[in-house]
């Protein structure tokens, strides 16, 4: 089972699994924890299924989540694959916003999906667990660097410890690439938003309400950005989307 190669097999067992996750997640597991309730019908619900049809966007149901039992982070998501994609809207989005900034939301979650930002992200993932298990084979089956720090033979405790060593640094710098591109994608999405919407003006007051329930620094440090956030800072959305309109 050792071998040069099981990091290959690891790493299929891990893909699999987290794959499995993602997928499986949302329609099984999350219904155990919260309720999902079809978004009843209305002026919001006609606005919403409007704005899906007009940009081509299979919609096959809208739900609302109680999300505000858990947390008020987080408002909308969608959920299945294909053709039977839902989206399940957070009870407080819908308490706390408008009509046209939430069909602005659902417009922002589409443009992830229509800009190919979901495969990236999966994919990314993808790499950076294959990386993590390739660079553990290599400190599992390297004697010369077993010998580098005395040691007779090697031993699997000790390779696990030279890989965290070595691991840190690397999985920062994966890190930080992988924030740099989730806060492209979000201005990607927020541009789509405004365009396929007509308008930033809603993206903009929904972003301002949502950071605002969520206590979200408005003004990070720019090191704190570049190191940890796969969002932009609210206000450096808002003013790309104000840049919009002209
Ligand atoms: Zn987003």
């Amino acid at each position: 089972m050792a071998g040069p190669y099981a990091w290959l097999l690891c790493w299929a067992v891990a893909v699999a699994f987290s794959l499995g996750l993602t997928y499986v997640a949302p329609a099984w597991i999350l219904p155990l924890f919260n309720s999902f309730t079809p978004l009843e019908d209305g002026p919001l619900r006609r606005a919403l299924e409007t704005y899906a049809r007009k940009v081509g966007f299979r919609l096959s149901g809208i739900f609302v989540m109680d999300g505000s039992r858990r947390s008020t982070k987080g408002n909308a998501f969608f959920t299945g694959f294909g053709r039977r994609k839902r989206i399940a809207l957070f009870d407080t989005l819908i308490k706390e916003h408008d009509t046209d900034e939430i069909v602005a939301v659902l417009a922002h979650e589409v443009g992830h999906s229509k800009r190919g930002h979901i495969k990236q992200r999966l994919a990314l993932g993808v790499i950076r667990t294959g990386v993590v298990f390739y660079l553990m084979s290599l400190f599992m089956n390297s004697p010369d660097l077993f010998a580098a720090f005395g040691m007779a033979h090697t031993s699997i405790y000790a390779g696990l410890v030279f890989f965290i060593l070595l691991y840190t640094p690397v999985s920062l710098v994966l890190s930080v690439i992988g924030n740099a591109i989730s806060r492209a994608h979000e201005y990607e999405a927020d541009a789509y938003a405004a365009r396929t919407t007509g308008t930033p003006q809603a993206m903009i007051s929904a972003l301002k309400k949502l950071s605002a329930s969520t206590l979200a620094n408005l003004t990070p440090h720019p090191l704190t950005v570049w190191l940890d956030y796969g969002h932009p800072p609210a206000l450096q959305r808002i003013r790309a989307l104000s840049a919009l309109i002209r």
